[in-house]
């Protein structure tokens, strides 16, 4: 940008900034001024729920503060003898086990595929639906996903041309409710992404994929996908006959690196997963073809598994393919990978909501003998590692953000009381109370918290 131009650029940005904040013709009456002060609610919590030790505190007040002008929260303080600010609302939650808010660590908000019409053929969906009605669909998604008290989630990818990018703005600037996004943009590959393309159609891998195959494609992908918003990158390691190189792999690593992102890589063959951990990516994405080598490989290096470790419902999965899941997982666990709650819940099913969907995962956990508080960890603990929030957003600790749900049995003794979340706070406002979503506060005419929020 030239010298004066840069100038102009600056004063537009410095007029518009007070602009928002401050100048108006008239005097802002006392009830909207009101309206944007910090606003203080109290839980009284029965039984708060330790995911990190396994522990029940009972008894304790939890105080937290959510900031009306810029969306953050803030939980000022926990423990048994608390004073009650003025003016603040008091929730009870005596009756309830409350604990942080749940992770799904790899999901596809912006698309839903279904039987009818293309048959559960994810391509034909990405033909007939455009990015904006797959944004829109993602704000519905993250809405059902958050009311099933999962706050935070990692988007990777299949959201059109950076529907996630959008999704993720909407929400961190308040227009809509939905969970904390780390999403990844478009997801790159070697040539043809996931798809099996025609030639004279293969313009039509782009956007649900972006070809790299050479040093410098995969170099400008990475690039291109975080000046459009990605947290994390999102690679295809082996969906061709062929897989990228350990050193391709290195390089999307440090490249990723350079702008402080890790590398999540799809895999789906022995040998891309061995490249993969050899590569020291952060996470692996789907556990088929992970066996017990692989595995031990994994725990030794800290790698994270995102098994997406499907049940066998009425309406997924046989018995044989199932067997083989649960295996992998128990397989996981008992070698000490780091385990994540992961699932490609990203298909329509009549008369479930995505968070049912999500929710039914559980099944896989339990049918893998995995002890409940270990299933906790993986939703919870194990989640905000893998989202890199844990130093501000997840565990229940003073000076975190305020994302607490609430369920009336212990989590810790039997995992499935978290089939029924009946209260969720994010960001420190209540988005679901005694069972019912009512998020009317979340709805707003624009960017309440800034359109900076990128
Ligand atoms: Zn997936």
């Amino acid at each position: 940008m030239n010298k004066p131009l840069f100038a102009f650029f600056a004063i537009f940005l410095a007029f518009a900034t007070t602009a928002a904040a401050q100048q108006w013709p008239g005097e802002v009456p006392a009830d909207v001024r009101e309206s944007l002060e910090p606003m203080t609610t109290v839980l009284r919590v029965g039984h708060l729920v330790d995911p990190e030790d396994g522990t029940v505190t009972d008894n304790v007040i939890i105080v937290v503060r959510h900031e009306h002008l810029t969306g953050d929260s803030e939980i000022l303080e926990i423990g048994p003898n608390v004073t009650i600010p003025k003016g603040a609302e008091v929730i009870d939650l005596s009756d309830s086990y409350v604990l942080p808010g749940l992770v799904d660590s790899h999901d596809h908000l912006g698309i839903t595929y279904k039987k009818v019409p293309e048959s559960d053929n994810y391509y034909q969906t990405t033909l007939m639906d455009s990015t904006p009605i797959r944004a829109i669909q993602s704000v519905s998604n993250g809405i059902q996903k958050l009311a099933y008290g999962f706050t935070m989630m990692r988007d990777l990818g299949n959201s059109g041309n950076y529907g996630d990018t959008a999704l993720r703005h909407a929400i961190e600037q308040g227009w809509v409710p939905g969970p904390t996004i780390i999403n990844s943009g478009i997801i790159i590959g070697a040539f043809g992404g996931q798809f099996h393309e025609v030639p004279e159609w293969e313009s039509t891998v782009y956007p649900e994929y972006l070809n790299a195959d050479t040093d410098d494609e995969i170099v400008k992908a990475i690039r291109r996908n975080i000046h459009y918003g990605a947290k994390v990158i999102k690679v295809c390691v082996d969906c061709q006959a062929y897989p990228y190189t350990v050193d391709q792999l290195k390089l999307f690593v440090s490249e990723s690196a350079n702008a402080g992102r890790k590398v999540a890589g799809h895999v789906q063959t022995y040998e891309g997963a061995r490249r993969a951990i050899e590569a020291g990516l952060w996470s692996l994405e789907h556990g088929n073809a992970l066996t017990d080598d692989l595995h031990k490989m994994m725990a030794e290096k800290g790698i994270f598994r995102a098994g997406t470790d499907t049940p066998l419902t009425w309406y997924r999965g046989t018995e044989r393919s199932y067997k083989r899941t649960v295996d992998g997982l128990r397989n996981a666990y008992e070698n000490g990978v780091k385990l994540t709650f992961s699932t490609d819940a990203d298909y329509y099913v009549p008369g479930l909501s995505r968070g049912e969907v999500t929710i039914n995962f559980l099944q896989t956990w339990k049918d893998a003998k995995i002890p409940a508080p270990d299933v906790l960890r993986a939703l919870t603990i194990n989640g905000y590692e893998v989202c890199e929030t844990s130093d501000s957003r997840g565990p229940i600790k003073v000076g975190y953000k305020a994302d607490i749900i609430a369920v009336s049995e212990n989590p810790l003794v039997d995992i499935d009381a978290l089939r029924n979340v009946h209260f969720v706070m994010k960001d420190g406002q209540v988005f679901k109370k005694d069972g019912v979503v009512m998020p009317i506060d979340f709805f707003n005419g624009g960017p309440e918290y800034g359109w900076r929020k990128r």
